[in-house]
């Protein structure tokens, strides 16, 4: 065949322009179907995954399904609004809440607006950001080496959580999981005052997921009585809320506390709870036709909670030091950590903390099982002080715990037994806590240091709780100085074990007496 030269760039012209114009892709579609809070769009070609879309009338949605022929989307409103056959356009941006420390003392939803009656948040542009984004690549991050005080005696001193770690708080329901948090936040009011301006205030954020209202408001006014209010952002999706914003609610906070961490700030998220996030998320996507897998949750509920939690860091030097420190709790049913969601979150976290509702109704309160417990990050999110007396704690409970069956036999056994039964009943009682009075560290280091050395083996059990408490009120108004010293250098020596001796002898004639 004969072809001249300028016949084919003719064709060649033409066919370029052709697909040009099949590449032109449409932004505006129409609604197929709606119903159930979801609905699916025709001829969004040019949709994003999470792009925002306008559904017209104030109603907004969220693309999650990008199939070939149709876009399957959440709203994020009321679905009663929208029909079949209504105009839908794309955004052009993915969904974005606004961050910054001006969401600090305020209670929000799932998209950022507040929710507290205490008028509407002010945000630049440049203050919004996409709730999912990348989460800091291996390079950006170092590892976690500062202690996030939680002011709980059997956390800090056995299951120490480190700024940047993530720690999944698990056990069933009514066992004292969100105390944990409260108490958490509580005691984040030493690290600046409490004021969110302060460099060094640790910044909280509680997602509440799938609770009921009042609850909510009870977690709210406890923060609020506490003072710990100003410091912490609540995001709000409560189980009257649509599905979407329940299981974007999370998202929404990682963002906010991403931003902070990004310049340098220190930052720790509760997610409350991921379980109730994964039940949200599974009935959207069953509406949206993603088959089920197994106990009917969609495939990708690993990264669903992954993703999730991959963006809690701690940062690097050059990336400014800041960090996320996510405490993301799982709800279970009969103590089953075995079930799909509690596996999946255990394997994504860098450690657990076991709740048990035995230890809670026989007044083991918080009822952390210290056997089973762990923190991955161990000591290096300890002080020095803190790693050196711990050490002796867990060992005497470990003890403790084999010989406590025996405990039953009294007298008939040997001494040595007999003794460390005394020491680990005593060690059980100085764990106990009441809520919403965290303990300062250097105040946990020097009870568990009277309690380790044997010091109290000869207070009577029923009094150990009161020994406590004015042996650290004695401490804190004649020996401040041995607590400012462990607060300051950090750092445990035999001349203040021998003070913490001496002190202690004196006291207890008195209290004894
Ligand atoms: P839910 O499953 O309903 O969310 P939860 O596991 O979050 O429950 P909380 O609401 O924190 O549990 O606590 C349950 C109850 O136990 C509350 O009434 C709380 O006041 C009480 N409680 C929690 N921790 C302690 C504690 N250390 N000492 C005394 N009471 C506590
Ligand atoms: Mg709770």
């Amino acid at each position: 065949m004969d072809l001249k030269p300028s016949e084919v760039a003719t064709v060649l012209k033409a066919e370029i322009e052709g697909f040009q114009g099949r590449m032109q892709k449409s932004n505006v579609g129409t609604v197929l179907m709606v119903g159930d809070g979801v609905a699916r769009v025709h001829g969004l070609d040019d949709c994003m995954m999470n792009e925002m879309l306008d559904f017209g009338n104030g109603i907004f949605g969220v693309a999650l399904n990008l199939e070939e022929d149709n876009v399957g989307a959440v709203l994020l409103g009321s679905d009663s609004k929208v029909k079949e056959g209504d105009t839908v356009r794309t955004t052009g941006r993915i969904i974005s809440v606004p961050t910054g420390l001006q969401m600090c003392g305020r209670v929000v939803d799932a998209l950022g607006r507040a929710v507290d009656g205490k008028g509407d948040i002010k945000f630049s542009e440049s203050d919004l950001r996409p709730i999912e984004g990348r989460s800091p690549s291996v390079p950006e991050r170092q590892p976690v080496k500062e202690p996030l005080q939680t002011g709980i005696k059997a956390i800090d001193s056995m299951i120490p959580i480190g700024r940047g770690q993530r720690e999944l708080i698990i056990g069933d329901r009514q066992t004292g999981k969100t105390a944990l948090i409260i108490d958490t936040f509580i005691n984040q009011k030493l690290t600046g005052g409490g004021d969110p301006n302060h460099k060094d205030q640790v910044i909280c954020i509680y997602v509440a997921v799938g609770q009921k209202q009042s609850t909510i408001k009870g977690v709210v006014d406890k923060l609020e009585q506490n003072g710990a209010m100003p410091y912490t952002i609540v995001v709000s999706a409560p189980a009257s809320a649509e599905a979407s914003m329940q299981f974007l609610a999370c998202y929404a906070g990682a963002s906010m506390g991403e931003r902070l961490r990004d310049e340098g700030r220190h930052v720790v998220i509760a997610y409350d709870d991921l379980y109730k996030q994964a039940l949200a998320y599974r009935q959207v996507m069953l509406l949206l036709r993603r088959p089920p897998g197994r106990e009917a949750f969609p495939g990708d509920v690993f990264n669903l909670h992954s993703r999730l939690l991959e963006r809690a860091a701690k940062l690097s030097a050059a990336k400014g030091g800041g960090s996320l420190t996510a405490l993301p709790v799982v709800e279970t049913q009969e103590g089953d950590v075995s079930a799909y969601i509690p596996t999946n979150v255990i394997s994504i976290t860098d450690g657990q903390i076991f709740l048990e509702s035995s230890l809670f109704n026989a007044g083991q309160r918080p009822a952390v099982n210290a056997g089973i417990s762990v923190s991955r990050v161990g000591g290096s999110a300890q002080i020095g002080a803190m790693k050196k007396n711990a050490g002796g704690l867990r060992i005497q409970l470990a003890q403790f715990r084999e010989l406590a069956a025996f405990a039953q036999f009294g007298s008939d056994l040997d001494k040595a037994t007999q003794q460390a039964i005394t020491r680990g009943q005593r060690m059980t009682e100085i764990l106990k806590q009441p809520e919403f009075e965290p303990v300062p560290v250097e105040e946990q280091i020097v009870v568990i240091y009277a309690g380790t050395s044997g010091a109290l083996d000869d207070v009577p059990l029923g009094r150990v709780a009161e020994f406590e408490k004015k042996y650290l009120a004695h401490m804190r108004a004649n020996h401040a100085e041995v607590l400012t010293s462990i607060r300051v250098d950090k750092k445990w020596t035999d001349d203040l074990a021998k003070r913490c001796d001496e002190t202690v002898k004196a006291f207890k004639a008195e209290f004894l007496a």
